[in-house]
């Protein structure tokens, strides 16, 4: 167990959600998604022009660097001449900015007293001008999480990045629908002691924002990105964690990852290794894999490639070292060797022979290159320029291991682990957007604004239960959950009792997605759709799981799932029917048994129906059915 207060652990979290609002950031378009074949089709090449960033900004250099034609998809519905970066920005949206000030007032923050929009560079082509545009609502503030105050530094209004749709050696494609979406960004100060206290800040915060009642919700709509370091270590952040729940796995192995690397450090220090012994002498190995069993290897050199090594000395074992799941150095270097060599990946010493590469190949090369067994070597197949590129990356990044962590910028895998993105953008990244003017904020339009703030949720929870007459625990779970606005939606709008709506909505929900059901593909509306038809008789309550379960898998709708799924609700005739031929069926039981015939055809019958009848209507059928029997 690392004891985090002893290696000095400090996290601070920005904490990134779409708004809900009606139009995005700087245009009049819907924020929304959309997901049928794009009408508009357009290709960019971006570069970084020198006039506007002064100097190179040497984040924006690297993306620039790969080099790769953007193409983007658009519709006419969710984009305009704004995204396409044809026609200036609009005026900031004003909906966007009361939810903001709304945040800020609860966070304790000072508003400033203009809002500026600046530029910030970003060249992955995410977005179509070349920068993202944000700007500072409030500063300062702070919440309190378990009795401890966690200082806010800055609340943010961003515009979202185009949604990236894939990605291969010539192209990347982007689609505008998520372009200028609003985000709200909260930025905590790295006050953050432990992993759980990182998850609990993040949790505290989301439930905030919520609390305003205007964040989209559903997979892609959070994001979360952590600054980690810890005293002997570096500051490294960590981009994109979608999930609340992964935060404090990816503390835990940020940590482990970075004490591994010091670990290393040392052994490299007591191997005695120099940075000068480190050098750029690479060895073009061509001929020694001219018929090898490699198909990566052959496959670069059918295409003109060569086969690059270079000798990494006293680094024998180093390269498998784990830092933290699934992730050792070697794969560090790897994921290094690709962003600046645009390489596939590497091969090293500690892993071959294997992946085709035998052990004659291996011998010749330890021979040419001189390794002994204390020794190391990296190998690239591909073109000569990039598999230069790539070793020269390599060394570099070995260099570092002897300094022990290098700050740089990282992201997050599902899993929790992180791999290498780029290194730390320079401090230098923000410019004025002369496009939209500055927007005043009044201190009337802050008064506005608290007098119309949401009520702290204990409040909500309290007229929850007495409005809808639903438990505690449920009224918690709902205020807790995305579904608060579609509870009271369906409660009112449709008959199916209030505790089954809060429950579906809320444990149904979570076990599906324990399950891995993409429940947050469902809009509300489709949601509403299944309450209605449970409500018009169409479908029993028992169904829901199993309705939502098809349409989060299939896209389809409420009535469709009914009628492919089979469970149509059973007419009162139907179930007479039924009811009628289980009694005679089980003749001989019901007359030797009369006081337990009841509960015995129940379970038979419902067993068979569950899902296409209210038992309620069973329950009656079958009564007055056995009457004649007692
Ligand atoms: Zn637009």
């Amino acid at each position: 167990m690392v004891n985090y207060n002893e290696v000095g652990l400090k996290v601070g979290l920005e904490i990134h959600r779409q708004l809900d609002t009606q139009h995005k950031l700087f245009c009049e378009c819907p924020t929304k998604l959309f997901t049928d074949k794009p009408e508009i089709v357009f290709t960019r090449r971006l570069r970084p022009t020198q006039s506007e960033l002064g100097q190179f900004d040497p984040a924006a250099l690297f993306e620039f660097r790969k080099g790769k034609v953007i193409v983007y998809e658009a519709n006419r519905e969710t984009s305009c001449l704004v995204e396409a970066d044809e026609e200036p920005p609009h005026n900031l949206n004003p909906e966007a900015i009361h939810i903001a000030l709304q945040v800020a007032c609860i966070l304790n923050s000072k508003i400033v007293e203009e809002i500026h929009v600046m530029r910030k560079t970003v060249i992955d082509g995410s977005n179509t001008c070349g920068f993202q545009r944000t700007c500072v609502v409030a500063l300062g503030g702070f919440l309190e999480v378990e009795g401890k105050r966690i200082p806010i530094q800055t609340i943010c209004l961003e515009e979202d990045a185009a949604r990236k749709m894939g990605e291969d050696e010539e192209k990347i494609v982007y689609r505008l629908d998520r372009l200028g979406i609003p985000l709200i960004e909260v930025a905590t100060a790295p006050v953050i002691t432990t992993p759980e206290e990182a998850g609990k800040v993040a949790l505290a915060i989301g439930k905030i924002l919520r609390r305003t009642g205007w964040v989209k919700r559903g997979l892609g709509s959070i994001r979360q990105d952590l600054n980690i370091s810890i005293r002997e270590g570096a500051l490294t952040e960590v981009k994109g964690v979608q999930e609340l729940e992964l935060i404090p796995k990816v503390v835990e192995y940020e940590v482990q990852r970075q004490l591994m690397l010091l670990k290393i450090k040392e052994e490299l220090k007591n191997r005695g290794l120099t940075e000068e012994e480190l050098t750029e002498k690479f060895f073009d190995l061509t001929e020694i894999f001219t018929d090898t069993k490699s198909k990566v290897v052959r496959k670069a050199l059918e295409q003109g490639g060569r086969v690059l090594a270079v000798k990494l000395p006293k680094m024998a074992g180093i390269l498998k070292m784990e830092l933290s799941p699934n992730l050792r150095f070697g794969t560090e270097l790897s994921s290094i060797a690709m962003f600046y060599g645009g390489v596939g990946g590497i091969f090293h010493t500690d892993e071959l022979p294997g992946y085709g590469i035998s052990q004659k190949e291996v011998e010749e090369l330890k021979r040419r290159l001189e390794i002994s067994e204390a020794d190391a070597a990296v190998l690239v197949a591909d073109k000569f320029d990039k598999a230069r590129d790539a070793l020269k990356a390599v060394v570099k990044r070995v260099r570092e291991a002897l300094r022990g962590v290098p700050e740089e910028t990282r992201t997050a895998k599902t899993d929790g682990t992180t791999r290498y993105m780029r290194p730390r953008p320079g401090a230098a990244r923000l410019y004025p957007e002369t496009d939209v003017p500055p927007i005043p904020i009044s201190q009337g339009w802050i008064e506005e604004v608290k007098k119309t703030l949401p009520p702290p949720l204990e409040q909500v929870v309290d007229r929850l239960m007495e409005e809808f007459k639903i438990n505690r625990k449920l009224a918690e779970q709902l205020v807790d959950s995305d579904y608060l606005d579609l509870f009271k939606r369906i409660v009112t709008e449709t008959t199916v009792p209030s505790t089954f709506v809060a429950t579906a909505l809320t444990e149904t929900m979570k076990s599906l997605e324990r399950k891995n059901i993409p429940v947050e593909n469902l809009s509300n509306e489709q949601i509403f759709e299944v309450f209605k038809l449970i409500s018009e008789g169409k479908t029993a309550k028992e169904s829901f799981s199993v309705i939502v379960e098809w349409m989060a898998k299939t896209g389809g709708q409420a009535l469709e799932a009914i009628q492919t799924l089979g469970v149509q609700t059973l007419t009162t005739q139907e179930v007479e029917a039924i009811v009628k031929r289980k009694i005679e069926e089980n003749l001989d039981y019901v007359r030797k048994n009369p006081d337990k015939a009841f509960n015995h055809l129940m379970k038979i019958i419902m067993g068979e129906l569950r899902g296409r009848v209210e038992a309620g209507l069973v329950v009656k059928i079958l009564k007055s059915s056995l009457e004649k029997f007692s």
